[in-house]
């Protein structure tokens, strides 16, 4: 089989960023599409509420750019802000004409329009959806067409190692050439050379033992980025769900907001409500307030989890409501009508990542990243529902204008030697990497979550520095795989996360400390991380 790829454009990750940039990348470019697990799996598919953009007459661009603003507590980049909300209305026109179906509102007979819905944050209805599973239409719509695009190759079950680059190959110049990458099935390192890549690997919320994404968000990306010499932003905002299923066999559900709008209520594990001692609006506080006082009550009394009950409501109404979370949780035993829902807060969105400019370039030359594992600088402290998949489309457009205008002027890599393994062995302790990650993710849970303290982040970073010695000797004297793999960077966004945390000395946004809960206007600039061998532009 062969062992080396050429393309013109290699794209690492295939959900709605990836795959929105294939379809924008002009005709006569050749595209390496390189997936870890099957083409669908991310973040992407399980998107619930939708996408937000201006599209109601009685809504404005400044509007969404207000809320957006607000929301992202005095940290988000005003210029990138306008430029993705003016863009919206556009990004949701092209998704149409690749076939996305957004549901239509009724309530208005005969007529065509969207329905949108509000979210939190924002002031206006305008997040166009498709019912309760808007990431899967839109998925499963990008997917059938670039599977159907003649100039992309497509690699499934193929997870990116490292960046092939003039400083690794003592090369002169300063560029990236490709990526390693370890073909799953054959267990066997390829190169894939191309004079532009672009790391679309979505976000990094595995890193924490309770989290609403697939198995796929370990933040490979922001790792393989920092390891290449590109600065990274804002690690410390993590957005937290607060109630997501507590269930040994259900991974990653959430249960919805919209169960608390309609009377849910929070409770200990002894039945009593809880939130009104946390904030007069209750259970219908904002997400991180809600977030914060289950955190806190869980870890005052060491509980598991706490509760989230409904069953006072008629049953017809919670079946009519919520279909998707009754049906889920009663094939996991739990009637919903009848008892409460065992919850925990969870990992749900990571807004620091690998920091680019406004053509999605990062530090390192030939280099794009889009979509969860940027930092573009929309987001801010804190996220605002439903900009994220916009976030995707917005970028995967300008990524893609920028490359179609280098793209003539980029000649394809020189040869580069291929990954040697010729001095390391077969794993011979499994269980370093299953306890390093196990203890991993539990660590970051309980010293680096939703609330924290200069201690906790102390006792955190001790952890990681030891974790990373070890996992990285064993990194360099084992044949890799998967699992490895995701340790190896999950160590290192733990890593920046801690980092970023220590630095952030004010509570602001997604980031809670109890040793500065108060913000501080002279911090009011992202906290950017600077790697070995970061070079700046010319
Ligand atoms: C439950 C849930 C609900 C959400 N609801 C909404 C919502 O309503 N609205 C909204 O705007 N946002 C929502 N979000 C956030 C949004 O879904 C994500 O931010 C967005 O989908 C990220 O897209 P992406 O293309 O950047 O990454 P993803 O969709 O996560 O795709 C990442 C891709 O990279 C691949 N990959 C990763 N590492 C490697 C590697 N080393 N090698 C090869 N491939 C790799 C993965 O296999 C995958 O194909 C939600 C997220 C979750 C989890």
């Amino acid at each position: 089989m062969t062992s080396t790829y050429r393309h013109d454009v290699l794209i690492i990750g295939s959900g709605a960023a990836g795959l929105s940039l294939a379809l924008h990348l002009p005709a006569h470019l050749s595209i390496a599409v390189i997936s870890k697990r099957e083409l669908s799996e991310g973040n992407t598919l399980y998107a619930q509420g939708g996408i937000s953009a201006v599209l109601d007459p009685g809504d404005s661009l400044e509007s969404h750019i207000q809320d957006t603003l607000q929301t992202g507590d005095g940290l988000c980049d005003r210029r990138v802000v306008g430029r993705v909300v003016e863009r919206g209305p556009d990004s949701i026109r092209w998704l149409l004409d690749q076939g996305v179906e957004f549901t239509r509102d009724d309530r208005v007979p005969g007529s065509r329009a969207y329905h949108l819905t509000r979210e939190g944050g924002h002031t206006h209805r305008r997040v166009i959806h498709a019912a309760d599973a808007t990431g899967r239409e839109v998925e499963t719509n990008l997917e059938g067409r670039v599977r159907s695009l003649t100039n992309a190759e497509l690699f499934e079950n193929h997870i990116a190692v490292d960046l092939v680059t003039t400083r690794k190959l003592g090369l002169k110049g300063h560029r990236c050439m490709g990526a390693y990458v370890l073909d799953l099935a054959a267990s066997e390192v390829r190169t894939f050379l191309a004079p532009f890549v672009i790391l679309a690997t979505g976000g990094a919320s595995k890193v924490y033992l309770y989290t609403s994404n697939p198995d796929v968000s370990t933040g490979d990306g922001i790792a393989i980025a920092w390891r290449a010499g590109c600065r990274v932003a804002n690690m410390e905002f993590m957005q937290f769900h607060p109630t997501c299923l507590y269930h040994p066999r259900a991974k990653s559900f959430l249960i919805t907001e919209a169960l608390r709008g309609e009377g849910g209520r929070l409770l200990l594990p002894d039945g009593e409500r809880f939130m009104p001692r946390f904030d007069e609006r209750a259970e219908l506080a904002p997400r991180d307030v809600v977030a914060r006082a289950i955190d806190h009550e869980m870890k005052r009394l060491g509980a598991e989890c706490l509760y989230l009950d409904i069953s006072h409501q008629p049953a017809d109404f919670v079946r009519s409501h919520f279909p998707t979370v009754h049906g889920r949780c009663l094939e996991l035993g739990i009637d919903i009508t009848r008892e409460p829902i065992p919850v925990v807060p969870a990992a749900h969105y990571t807004c620091g990542g690998i920091l680019v400019d406004t053509n999605a370039r990062t530090d390192l030359p030939g280099l794009y990243a889009i979509g969860e594992t940027s930092y573009t600088g929309l987001h801010g402290a804190n996220r605002m529902a439903s900009n994220s998949l916009l976030e995707c489309l917005v970028y995967s457009e300008l990524a893609a204008l920028d490359i179609a205008r280098l793209a003539a002027r980029q000649k394809s890599p020189p040869e580069v030697p291929p990954w040697d393994e010729s001095r390391v062995a077969e794993p011979d302790e499994e269980v370093v990497v299953s306890h390093n990650w196990d203890e991993l993710r539990r660590f970051m849970w309980d010293y680096v979550g939703i609330v924290r303290t200069n201690k906790r982040l102390q006792r955190a970073k001790r952890r990681v520095d030891l974790l990373r010695r070890e996992i990285i000797e064993y990194y360099s004297h084992f044949r890799i795989g998967n699992d490895l793999l995701e340790l190896r960077n999950l160590v290192e966004v733990a890593d920046l996360i801690v980092q970023s945390a220590q630095r952030r000395r004010e509570s602001r946004g997604l980031h809670y400390t109890l040793d500065f809960p108060r913000k501080d206007p002279t911090q009011r600039r992202p906290t950017i991380l600077i790697p070995d061998g970061y070079r700046p532009h010319p």
